[in-house]
């Protein structure tokens, strides 16, 4: 791997990679199918080397805001800019091929009838043949799969395969990569090693990175920063700690934690809770409806006596932990709650909660719909 500079290397055919990290922009960028949006006022800014998360349900926009960075799609408004360079906008349009940007997708798109190395050369064209080989060698190396050179696609694993499409999408050094989905393919097992690894090889490239998921837990472990999108819009954009200690709506904590929630009436500029008196989200007025978010981990189960009163009612055995249901002193309706396995709570016992009034979220009842 070649080390960083701050100039673009020289031109060479096809290639025509730059080797400084990008800052990619959109600016307020839209995409309209007939009456319907698609993404609307889309405003990111991803720093040079960073690796984003768009995180969202199906059908939110992710995979459309993907493509419009790379150029195989145009928005219907607003600009793409990629280190200040407008690269999509309402003059103008730069192609996905002089853009630098590496693509990678969700069925890992390798050529059947290509050997391995031709897969990964296939990003190389404008390359002399031997250099471009001698290029994708040193990348499937990397990756470690340098004795599968002459090997053809369908003889791979999924993990093999996503390798090799990684090494594709790397080998021209792109400024900036986008990914789509790239390990929902993959079993659970292999997906934890491969997602340590796309890391690594991206924080060796610099390349600033995109990547779609609809794994919240994905999204934390590989994103910087995670856009969380609904419905073609940006919800929320922040670090992992940020969106999980301070989510903008119901939406977003639903997201990220499990959560019992509880609706209550705003009375007296307060909500009355077993938990204690909390002050409502901002706008809440009297007699509006407002939803008490308690996470299932932050419910402590302590012996009888200590904290508000509860009974466990039921308990389903999770792995590691145990997921209970708990009817507890002033709540109409049992709480779940998660707790660590050996800590054996059965069925009937007598137990004290300990919730505390700063780790509970409130919520305005509405504003959560739609994918
Ligand atoms: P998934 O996670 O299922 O891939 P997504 O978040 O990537 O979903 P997109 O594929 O970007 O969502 O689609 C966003 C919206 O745009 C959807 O409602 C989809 O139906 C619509 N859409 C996407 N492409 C087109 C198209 N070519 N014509 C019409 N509507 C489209």
């Amino acid at each position: 791997m070649k080390a960083e500079t701050s100039e673009p290397i020289k031109e060479r055919g096809a290639r025509a990679a730059v080797m400084f990290a990008a800052q990619v922009t959109f600016d307020q960028v839209e995409r309209r199918y007939g009456a319907d949006y698609a993404l609307k006022d889309i405003s990111l800014d991803i720093s040079p080397g960073e690796v984003v998360c768009l995180l969202g349900p199906s059908g939110c926009g992710k995979t459309t805001l993907l493509r419009i960075a790379s150029g195989i799609e145009k928005p219907s408004g607003g600009r793409v800019l990629i280190n200040d360079r407008e690269v999509a906008g309402p003059n103008r349009f730069v192609p996905p091929e002089q853009r630098s940007v590496g693509l990678m997708f969700q069925d890992f798109a390798l050529f059947p009838h290509l050997t391995l190395i031709e897969n990964v050369a296939f990003g190389l064209k404008g390359l002399p043949r031997e250099e471009a080989r001698r290029e994708a060698a040193a990348v499937m190396a990397r990756v470690g799969l340098e004795s599968f050179t002459n090997a053809y696609p369908h003889t791979l694993s999924g993990g093999q395969q996503q390798r090799v499409a990684l090494a594709r999408a790397i080998v021209p050094r792109p400024a900036v990569m986008l990914m789509d989905e790239p390990f929902s393919g993959l079993d659970v097992q292999l997906r934890d090693s491969m997602q340590e690894e796309t890391l690594a090889l991206l924080r060796e490239t610099r390349a600033t990175s995109l990547i779609v998921t609809h794994h919240p837990e994905e999204a934390m472990r590989l994103g910087d920063r995670i856009a969380v999108m609904r419905a073609g819009r940006i919800v929320q954009f922040g670090e992992a700690e940020d969106l999980y200690d301070h989510p903008a709506d119901l939406f977003v904590a639903r997201l990220f934690s499990e959560i019992n929630e509880v609706k209550y009436e705003v009375s007296g500029g307060l909500i009355d809770t077993p938990v204690g008196q909390l002050p409502p989200p901002p706008g809440a007025k009297d007699g509006d409806t407002v939803v008490l978010c308690i996470r299932e981990r932050d419910i402590v189960v302590n012996p009888v006596g200590q904290g508000l009163a509860g009974r466990v009612l039921h308990v389903r055995f999770l792995g590691d932990i145990d997921l209970l249901e708990i009817g507890v002193q002033g709540f109409d309706e049992p709480l779940r709650v998660r707790t660590p396995h050996y800590a054996k709570w059965a069925k009937g016992a007598e137990v004290g909660l300990t919730i505390l009034p700063e780790r509970v979220l409130v919520f305005p009842e509405n504003g959560t719909d739609g994918p």
